[in-house]
């Protein structure tokens, strides 16, 4: 059996071919350029490594419902040349096997919750934006569409009370006031060459904390998983589990210590989407 994943995002398309055990066999990277380009890269992958079902991980937002005629499609992204795409149509079309559909962070959750064997989890991106998946007895979050944990709206820290905020549709929200973009804006230096102990990252935290107290608060998952760049600077997940302990002020007991609870993804080298899509593709096989 051969498995196939796509984790379509805003910079790259990470294309994959995976065995039964969700083991990567082949993995190239294209530039995510106009959708006809992209698309068709994509499609000439898969045709020179044939995959018996694909699973499609999609920056969005996209259309998730089934019964909607633009089901499969990049709907509303201000991504320039992607608005109203037809990415699993098309796909469809040149390949003929059975495809699953979600977003990058959805996938991202599943291939978490599967690989650490919890029942219910919660994936936050922290990196050029932010976008969080949620998954919970194997089925996602979300009703006529998928959640987008990534626009909530957060507090001001007491320092930051003058920053407008890097979302271009609200400004401020947590995507606008902790999204990678967000520390160039507020320091003029990009968050990979900012010192570790630069203060700014503690107003990052304690935004991210938020959103983890957040999700805890509405959707009380077992565990919660931050992947993306901004969290991968080092000393970030401290910082966040310290706020988030002094925000949420043992309100709810926490599964497990906070260690255990905030953690980064278990699934190495960024592979949590291709793990995830590749177990939702073997899914659409049953
Ligand atoms: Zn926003």
């Amino acid at each position: 059996m051969k498995l196939g994943s796509i984790e379509a995002g805003g910079t790259k398309f990470v294309l994959a071919v995976g065995n039964e055990n969700f083991e990567c066999v082949k993995r190239v990277q294209i530039p995510t350029t106009s959708p006809d380009e992209t698309i068709q890269k994509t499609i000439a992958f898969f045709k020179e490594n044939p995959v018996d079902s694909l699973g499609i991980g999609s920056f969005g937002p996209i259309d998730i419902n089934k019964k909607h005629e633009t089901y499969g499609f990049i709907t509303s992204t201000p991504k320039v040349g992607w608005k109203n795409v037809d990415l699993l149509g098309q796909l469809k079309m040149a390949l003929q096997i059975p495809m699953a559909f979600t977003t990058d962070v959805n996938a991202s959750a599943y291939g978490e919750m599967m690989a650490t064997n919890e029942s219910s989890l919660v994936y936050f991106t922290i990196g050029t934006g932010i976008g969080g998946g949620a998954v919970q007895e194997g089925h996602f979050i979300g009703g006529v569409s998928h959640a987008e944990m990534g626009h909530q709206l957060v507090k001001r820290h007491a320092q930051d009370l003058d920053f407008a905020g890097v979302c271009p549709y609200h400004q401020d929200c947590l995507e606008g006031l902790a999204a990678g973009p967000s520390v160039k804006a507020r320091t003029g230096i990009a968050g990979e060459d900012l010192p570790a102990d630069h203060p700014v990252w503690d107003i990052q935290a304690y935004y991210i904390a938020q959103a983890a107290m957040n999700a805890t608060l509405t959707l009380a998952p077992a565990k919660i998983v931050f992947g993306g760049g901004v969290m991968a600077k080092e000393g970030m997940l401290v910082r966040v589990q310290k706020e988030f302990v002094k925000l949420l002020n043992a309100y709810v007991a926490l599964p497990t210590n906070v260690e255990e609870y905030l953690v980064l993804p278990v699934i190495a080298d960024n592979g949590s989407a291709t793990e995830g899509n590749f177990r939702l593709a073997k899914n659409e096989l049953k």
